[in-house]
């Protein structure tokens, strides 16, 4: 019997320096950018040449480095993290990047994504007598690197990535060296930079605006990168690649000023929201998107439309993403918190709300709500995703299968139940279309159609098929 999954809903940030001498300030910047990649951990580790140094804790960026902490890391290569979890995987021991000491050297690790084998390989290193001091999937590859058996570094993490299945964008460092690798399907975005003379790398390019880098390339699928004094080299570690890099990142996950493989995420939000203006051509007073996500395809209706754009929908800036609240009751307290229709632009007028996606339905039936109490005469729910019906494996919180309202219910359905007076999803080929793609080839589509990139696990199958 394989022990249950925990802890496999995860969406979180990296960023790594290599060769400056603030690695660990320029770093803190860097997460600072992602911090809307993960809200729930953060952590630091920073080299010296010598020895890996870490600061990490749970809760924001701004609030686990402190001045008094920042002291602490000094050296000219560092990863960072910021972490988002569910239940089963939060707590101090899984915020990351991880730190191992042992006789040889230490090892650091920073992972985005999640493994769809992380439970099988947990049983077999277990069996064989690996001890796991976290709930994080992210330990299996620190486990696979010392019993590799090979005799070098490289190899070493070669042999381990090859054996991992699913989503992963690693940051691995030692005293001398930062590693980056990225799974046979690059499923999660991941970039390089440079600053002066220093390789930065990080989970969005809006990272490197903060700090000042230069955009040289997106890493590629089944790549390694290893960045020492002598420079950077790279590697394969897989043979066979696919790329299907996530949509969802485009849709709602990434901030609109990064670009993903050369799309401007902004401006694919933007022509989503055109598309959906051919798809669903509404006759409406206003348009309006929920904050801050669906603003860009709003404006995309909007343009495409003629009907003026408006502010209907007042987002507070203080309270976290409904979507990755961790119960059904903190979800519906946070739309609450969070969201406020604005009478003098919504009164007697027919509507068009454009939101990013339908996951469980509460929060399109609570804003759907707003917009009538605020005196709206007319709600347009338009979506520039098409209904998830199946959950995601490769780390963003879709949840369990059961709790996706699109599942097992037809559009029609779901516009009653949020009451709106229609409902319209973005068709998969218009979404492609606004990504300027002909095809679906190179993107992944999982949640959406149910096809997946990689082979999805049993034991991963049956947490997230629980009834
Ligand atoms: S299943 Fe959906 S959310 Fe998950 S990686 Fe694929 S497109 Fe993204």
């Amino acid at each position: 019997m394989l022990p249950e999954i925990k802890g496999l809903n995860e969406e979180c940030g990296i960023f790594g320096v290599f060769g400056h001498q603030d690695a660990a300030q320029l770093t803190y910047y860097g997460l600072h950018s992602l911090q809307h990649r993960g809200q729930e951990g953060t952590g630091i580790v920073v080299s010296d040449g010598q020895k890996l140094t870490g600061v990490k804790g749970e809760g924001l960026v701004a609030e686990v480095f402190t001045t008094e902490a920042m002291k602490d890391l000094k050296g000219s290569a560092a990863i960072g993290h910021v972490r988002y979890a569910t239940a089963g995987g939060g707590g101090y021991e899984n915020v990351q990047p991880l730190l191992f000491h042992s006789q040889t050297g230490s090892l650091a690790l920073a992972h985005n994504g999640n493994l769809v084998n992380a439970n099988s390989l947990k049983y077999q290193l277990e069996s064989q007598g690996s001890i796991f001091q976290t709930s994080s999937d992210t330990e299996v590859l620190a486990h696979l690197i010392r019993r590799s058996g090979y005799p070098h570094l490289k190899d070493q993490v070669k042999n381990a990535l090859a054996m991992l299945k699913g989503a992963y964008a690693y940051l691995i460092m030692t005293e001398t060296e930062l590693m980056v690798a990225l799974d046979p399907h690059g499923l999660r975005p991941l970039s390089l930079g440079c600053l002066g003379d220093a390789y930065v790398v990080a989970s969005e390019t809006c990272a490197f605006d903060v700090v000042g880098a230069e955009y040289i390339r997106d890493i590629l699928p089944g790549e390694l990168l290893i960045i020492n004094e002598n420079g950077l080299t790279s590697e394969r570690f897989a043979i066979s690649t696919t790329k299907a890099i996530c949509t969802m990142e485009y849709i709602y996950f990434s901030r609109p000023d990064s670009n993903i493989q050369g799309i401007n995420v902004h401006t694919a939000r933007k022509n989503m929201g055109k598309q959906l203006a051919v798809e669903a051509p509404f006759e409406a007073d206003v348009v309006t998107g929920v904050p801050d996500s669906s603003i860009s395809a709003s404006i995309g209706y909007a343009e495409a439309t003629g009907i003026p754009y408006e502010m209907g929908l007042i987002k507070n800036k203080y309270v976290g993403r409904t979507f990755i609240q961790p119960s059904q009751t903190l979800r519906e307290q946070g739309v609450k918190m969070k969201l406020s229709a604005v009478r003098g632009v919504v009164e007697g007028k027919r509507v068009v709300m454009v939101d990013d996606s339908i996951v469980r339905g509460t929060t399109s039936r609570r804003i759907v709500n707003l917009l009538k109490e605020a005196g709206a005469t007319e709600v347009h729910v338009v979506i520039s995703s098409p209904p998830i019906k199946n959950p995601c494996f490769y780390g963003i919180d879709t949840s369990t299968k059961e709790e996706l309202i699109a599942s097992d219910k037809s559009v029609e359905q779901i516009r009653e139940l949020i009451g709106a007076d229609s409902l319209t999803f973005i068709s998969v080929e218009g979404m492609m279309k606004a990504l300027g793609q002909e095809g679906t080839n190179g993107y992944c589509l999982g949640c959406f159609t149910g096809n997946y990139p990689t082979e999805i696990y049993p034991d991963t199958l049956q947490y997230y098929y629980q009834k």
